[in-house]
């Protein structure tokens, strides 16, 4: 891997009887937009809380850039830019002030940067507008160029697309793919699969407090379709099909379908004539990372 930018060994966060992370082990490139995956309660946000020296870690570490990171050691932070929750801008004032307002508190001076950071989020005419008067989309892109202000090496960035419209997903998407290729890294926690799998070069998947699945997006994707059949009596041609000779699986997955992995959509509709099972619908199941996810992380919850 590239220049390693952040880096999580063992990272363990425990309230009395409840372990919130366990035993979190990643690293993020240089340049790599990192997603890190979990429905609610997985931990995301315990874990950031600790990448942010905001949190102390019962066990493990967490390194910006090579260096630790505790709530008493922060030094690092300054090379990263974070984007968390609630925006709280003021919506009387417009985005550039809004924006001056926090490079002031940054020890950042001058207005040629502010311009700088409008013009990277595509903010530029907007500038002067009242925030009161920007869409959800909007609002994001100027919280994005706070984060930016100070040029950060890491952005990290807390559900970056939530409650945006298709069309603001795409902005911050796109904004995002350009500032990793200009070598800013970035780390995103989100439960949106979809916007995940189009943004995000590698994945940890979380759940109850543990990564289930790491690794690059394209290679956890990589695995043989499913074939979907329908048929009247699914638990007694999932059973049968598991005896055809090549099938890693056949589960029910819901109503009367049937999915089937290892072999080919003909040679499953070929065995099932034969034996008399007419099927009413074939189609394949594609993988993507939302049914990758539920597959994952319905397997932490049965265990
Ligand atoms: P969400 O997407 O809902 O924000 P999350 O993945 O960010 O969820 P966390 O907020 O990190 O998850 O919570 C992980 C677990 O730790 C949960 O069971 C939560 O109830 C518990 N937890 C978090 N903070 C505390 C705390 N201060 N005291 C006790 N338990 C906590």
């Amino acid at each position: 891997m590239s220049e390693i930018v952040l880096e999580i060994r063992q990272l363990t966060k425990r309230y009395k009887d409840i372990t919130a992370v366990s035993d979190v082990n990643l690293s993020v490139g240089r340049g790599q937009i990192y997603g890190f995956l979990g429905p609610n309660g997985s931990g995301k946000t315990t874990s950031i809380g600790m990448i942010l020296g905001l949190i102390h870690a019962t066990r493990g570490e967490v390194r910006i850039m090579g260096e630790a990171v505790t709530p008493r050691q922060n030094g690092p932070l300054n090379q990263v830019g974070a984007m968390l929750g609630q925006h709280g801008f003021v919506p009387y004032l417009s985005g550039e002030e809004n924006l001056l307002m926090l490079a002031r508190i940054h020890g950042i001076v001058g207005k040629g940067r502010i311009k700088e950071v409008l013009a990277q989020v595509g903010l530029e005419p907007a500038g002067q507008r009242k925030v009161s008067s920007y869409s959800m989309g909007m609002k994001q892109r100027l919280a994005l160029g706070g984060a930016l202000l100070d040029r950060p090496k890491l952005l990290i960035l807390d559900e970056p697309t939530n409650g945006l419209d298709p069309a603001g997903m795409r902005e911050v998407r796109n904004l995002l793919r350009t500032l990793a290729d200009d070598g800013t890294t970035v780390f995103l926690s989100s439960h949106m699969l979809h916007e995940v799998e189009q943004i995000c070069d590698r994945v940890a998947v979380l759940n109850h407090g543990t990564v289930v699945a790491e690794g690059n997006v394209a290679k956890l994707l990589e695995r043989p379709a499913a074939t979907l059949v329908r048929v009247p009596s699914p638990e007694i041609a999932a059973t049968m099909l598991r005896d055809l000779e090549g099938v890693s699986s056949a589960e029910v997955v819901q109503g009367n379908d049937v999915a089937v992995s290892g072999v080919s959509a003909e040679e499953v509709v070929a065995f099932l004539v034969d034996r008399g099972i007419i099927p009413s619908s074939v189609s394949t199941d594609q993988t993507d990372l939302e049914s990758l996810f539920m597959e994952i992380t319905k397997k932490g919850a049965d265990s």
